[in-house]
């Protein structure tokens, strides 16, 4: 059980007002708030060891280095990755995805095809794309149905020897379907394609174990599992990170340079050009830490509790749709009310003090899908409150009849 009082006051943020009103926030989905460990963790880098890292042979150079690779190591603890190089520092999610799409250039061929889910966000849609248009490969799409689930004997039917990469979120950002991941991930191993998982949206309720799910490569962003944003990772199989070629050239990413040739750095550092954000790769451990401090078990209690007392207030307001009507989902809803454009009714709760998020939410194929311009996306994380959901639903239900 979480102490929710003790929880919310580790994150200083949410006793702030807003617009005069107590801030309730539930655009989690967009990025989460940080507990002051996490706030504190930022400042105390940069007050006591900043420095480059890996290359400097003075004190705080060698603190600086140890903090950013303990910090490589609870995340691979975290995540179950069967080796440290395997767990790559990225800016975020869309940094990891573009990493991987960008190596896959050295492997596909035309005519080959990568499989995307019609639940993508646009950073797992776009660079695919890209990357089909670069090398003639071709993209199709898993479709989805009506309660914004992915129809599994379609993507069955659409696997053959020609599909080389299947990407997929763990999670949607838009609609909180949980996808079945690791049956896909068989299925696509089944005839020799690679998967990639999309797992923005998972981190900040579970804790994925990549060996577990076997998949290929897993990103994620620091910043909507508490900690800072500019952080993030990327999981790569060994022999996949080996297949692939580096995705910037720069320092740190090199053994030898000389104008004929330049040989490349073992992994993990062949994918980390550059001066990386240091002080938020080592808070991205600290940020881990407190996740497990909480714990994943209540975490998801708390969610599911959530989950099922907002659904519930809301579907007692008359015309409103809730989109994402499965079975496993995580702690999203996006709806609408018939007749009223969901920025109108976002703008009004605002000024109530309610944070949640309106519009495309990155996913137009989604939109489209279902013929509607947006919706309004409420998020919830573990530090949210059934009063909190209460006040949205009442802001709601006053918007509605200020534009009805
Ligand atoms: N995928 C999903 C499912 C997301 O929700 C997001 C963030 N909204 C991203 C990818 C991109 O993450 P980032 O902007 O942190 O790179």
């Amino acid at each position: 059980m979480l102490d929710i009082h003790k929880i919310r006051a580790e994150f200083p943020i949410l006793s702030q007002k807003v617009n005069g009103k107590p801030l309730v926030y539930f655009d989690n989905g967009a990025t989460s708030q940080k507990p002051q460990v996490v706030i504190d963790a930022i400042s105390k880098y940069y007050q006591e060891i900043n420095a480059n890292i890996h290359r400097g042979v003075h004190t705080l150079s060698q603190l600086a280095t140890d903090a950013y690779e303990i910090s490589r190591v609870k995340i691979q603890h975290h995540i179950n990755a069967k080796h440290l190089h395997e767990v790559l520092f990225t800016s975020g999610t869309t940094h990891g995805i573009n990493l991987v799409a960008n190596g896959f250039a050295a492997i596909l061929k035309p005519g080959d095809e990568v499989l995307v889910s019609a639940l993508e966000h646009h950073s797992n849609i776009v660079p695919w794309q890209m990357l089909c248009e670069k090398t003639g490969a071709i993209l199709k799409v898993i479709p989805m149905n009506q309660d914004g689930e992915l129809i599994i004997s379609a993507y069955e039917s659409l696997l053959s020897e020609k599909t080389k990469i299947v990407t997929v979120n763990h999670i949607s950002n838009a609609l909180g379907t949980i996808n079945p991941i690791k049956y896909m991930i068989e299925k696509a191993h089944a005839v020799g394609a690679a998967v990639l998982i999309d797992g923005a949206q998972a981190v900040p309720h579970l804790k994925p174990d990549v060996l577990d799910l076997d998949c290929d490569f897993y990103a994620f962003s620091g910043h909507k599992m508490c900690g800072p944003t500019g952080t993030g990772i990327l999981y790569g199989k060994e022999s996949w990170l080996n297949k692939l070629p580096p995705y910037q050239g720069g320092g740190e990413m090199i053994k030898e340079v000389t104008f004929e040739k330049t040989t490349y750095a073992d992994l993990p550092h062949k994918f980390e050009a550059g001066t990386p954000n240091i002080a938020g790769g080592i808070v991205l451990g600290t940020a881990v830490d407190y996740m497990n401090s909480v714990g994943f078990e209540n975490i998801q209690q708390q969610e599911k509790e959530l989950l099922a007392h907002a659904t519930k207030q809301l579907l007692e307001i008359e015309g409103l749709k809730i989109y994402g009507t499965g079975k496993e989902k995580a702690s999203v809803i996006s709806f609408n009310i018939d007749g009223i454009h969901p920025y109108d009714i976002g703008s009004i709760i605002d000024k109530l003090g309610i944070a949640v998020r309106t519009g495309h939410h990155c996913t137009q194929p989604i939109m489209n899908y279902f013929e509607i311009p947006g919706t309004i996306r409420a998020s919830f994380s573990f530090y949210n409150t059934k009063e909190e959901i209460d006040l949205m639903v009442e802001a709601v239900k006053k918007a509605k009849t200020m534009l009805s």
